[in-house]
Formats: structure tokens, C-alpha cells, sequence
């Protein structure tokens, strides 16, 4: 293919103004555009692609050779017949498109609800960042063996009301990004002062 970035292939598979719609591929005008690949004779393809896999080893620094596990992301050699590549590869991009789509949506949502915010609203924006690794200022050798570095996720975003809102960011050790996850990381944020007057809330936008 000729283009080098991934936003210059989603321009080139959607309208010259993009809507939503091209995004989620319901466009009638683009829907059916695909990436244009270089002629292509064999019928294996080989390329290399990321994997996040999860490693044991044995940390022989412990007394009783614990295994620890770690998560690992890789960028591994790969091969598919040409025809499933394309498949592949096509899929993929739909499904970050349609991504794109729902982040596209969402900010619209956001900018209407904080438009028109009442004092009875809640707006609560958030996400997950990467997860971190937990450093020491100083550090015993053992702590260097990969997968015995201790890891927390961090849940950071803003609250808005009418009249204030408040930046937060929780950590915590639990790595599990669900549902249950988001709303455990949620409630002391809830509890918290640009929430004081909780009872008058009647609508919470997330
Ligand atoms: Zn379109």
C-alpha cells in the first residue's frame, strides 16, 4: 500500500468530509471502499505483527524458585495465505474505524451535555492509562527480573457539574479493566467534594 499512517488510510476509504456514518461504515458513497494494495504474486504473505502474550519464568532470586507472571508485548514474525491477510487486515481496520466512530460520538454527546448542563446533571469523563510499573528510589537487585516489578492501573478523568468539576486519577494494584473495575475506581470519586450535593444529581452521563 502507498499510504504510511493509519488516519491516511481511514481518508482514503472514506468521503472527502467524513461523517460518523463513513466511520461506521453505513455511508452509501464510501462503504465499499477499500485500501488499494500493490500487485501481490505470492500466496503466502509474511509481515510482522504486535502480540501481547503473558510469560513465565522463574524468579531465582526467591528462596523456592516462585514463577512469576508477567505480561509481555512482542512484535512477532507472521505469515497467512495473501487472501486471509487481506481478510485480516481489513477487518481490523473496520472494527478501528467504527473505534474512531464511538470516540467521534462520544465527544459530540459530551459537548451537548456540557452545553447544556443543568445543576441536577453529572458528567463524568474517564479512561484508563496505560498500566505503570512501580519504581523504588533505591532497589534491591531481585527487583530488576522481569515479571517481580510491581504494575497498577491508573483510572484518570474529570467530573463536571454546572458550576464546578474536578479532575481525579485512582490507583490501585488490581489490573482487571471491566465494568466492576471502572465503577470500584469510580466510587471514592463519587464520594468526593465536586460531588458534596450528590442528592441533587438526577441524571449521571458516563
Ligand atoms: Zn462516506
Amino acid at each position: 500500500m502507498k499510504e504510511k499512517r493509519a488516519s491516511e488510510l481511514i481518508e482514503n476509504v472514506c468521503c472527502p468530509v467524513k461523517s460518523e456514518q463513513c466511520l461506521f461504515r453505513n455511508c452509501v458513497n464510501c462503504a465499499d471502499k477499500r485500501v488499494t494494495f500493490f500487485p501481490y504474486s505470492e500466496d503466502i504473505f509474511q509481515y510482522k505483527k504486535w502480540d501481547t502474550v503473558v510469560e513465565q519464568k522463574v524468579n531465582s532470586k526467591s528462596n523456592d524458585d516462585q514463577v512469576v507472571k508477567s505480561k509481555v508485548t512482542k512484535k512477532n514474525e507472521a505469515s497467512d495465505k495473501t487472501s486471509d491477510f487481506l481478510d485480516g487486515f481489513h477487518n481490523v481496520m473496520t472494527q478501528h474505524m467504527a473505534h474512531l466512530g464511538r470516540v467521534e460520538h462520544q465527544k459530540e454527546a459530551s459537548k451537548e451535555i456540557q452545553e447544556n448542563i443543568s445543576p441536577e446533571d453529572l458528567l463524568v469523563m474517564a479512561d484508563w492509562s496505560e498500566n505503570y510499573q512501580c519504581k523504588c528510589a533505591e532497589e534491591v537487585q531481585s527487583v530488576h527480573f522481569g515479571g517481580s516489578r510491581s504494575e497498577v492501573s491508573l483510572h484518570t478523568g474529570i467530573a463536571i457539574r454546572k458550576e464546578n468539576r474536578e479532575t481525579f486519577c485512582t490507583i490501585s494494584s488490581h489490573k482487571e479493566h471491566g465494568p466492576i473495575s471502572i465503577f470500584a475506581h469510580l466510587k471514592p470519586t463519587l464520594e468526593r467534594s465536586v460531588l458534596e450535593d450528590t442528592k441533587n444529581i438526577s441524571s449521571f452521563h458516563e
